[in-house]
């Protein structure tokens, strides 16, 4: 079977985990795990484990990439984002079930024990989240690169302060209005 990044390299049998088998790229070193068997390993793996949300990511992960089609039945695969503050996404071939992981993503998720749950990951309640945290990303680095980064922290601030307030309209008004003392 060949690898659906590179195209031309065989993969290679190998394990990502105790009990988990899958298909290694040697070039990209990307991972594919075949449907049955992340079922298989979800089974002997046991209760699922809680999500580590402090771990910080050092591996190097791989840029976005273009869609790719299921090495094993050439359907297209579907993109579907990690979430919980990871940047990537993993591909999923709705044919098979197989799953497709770029070089360290699994190691990603497992440093934060989400590599137990990509079978929630799959699911619209996950995406709809992880949808709407990229989204508030998206949003963050436009403020950022619109006011810097020391005053999109002060103007946070000031805007929790201001919710804190029961006259937060009277309060606007004296800092919009251009000579307050004008009365
Ligand atoms: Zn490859
Ligand atoms: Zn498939």
């Amino acid at each position: 079977m060949k690898c659906p990044v590179c195209k031309t390299t065989e993969l290679i049998t190998g394990k990502l985990d105790e009990n988990l088998n899958s298909l290694n790229c040697p070039d990209c070193g990307g991972n594919w795990i075949r449907g049955a068997e992340y079922w298989k390993w979800i089974e002997q793996h046991g209760s699922e484990l809680a999500e580590r949300v402090h771990e910080t990511e050092s591996l190097s992960l791989a840029e976005p990439g273009l869609p790719i089609d299921c090495p094993e039945c050439r359907f297209r695969m579907v993109k579907y984002l990690v979430g919980r503050g990871l940047g990537f996404s993993l591909d999923h071939c709705q044919g098979c079930k197989g799953i497709w992981l770029d070089r360290n993503e699994w190691d990603a998720l497992k440093k934060r024990n989400l590599h137990d749950d990509l079978n929630t990951m799959f699911t619209s309640f996950w995406q709809t989240e992880a949808h709407r945290e990229a989204r508030k990303k998206r949003m963050v680095d436009i403020y950022i690169s619109r006011f810097g980064a020391d005053d999109y922290t002060e103007i946070k601030r000031i805007r929790w302060w201001l919710d804190t307030k029961t006259n937060k309209e009277e309060l606007l008004a004296y800092l919009t209005d251009r000579d307050p003392y004008a009365a």
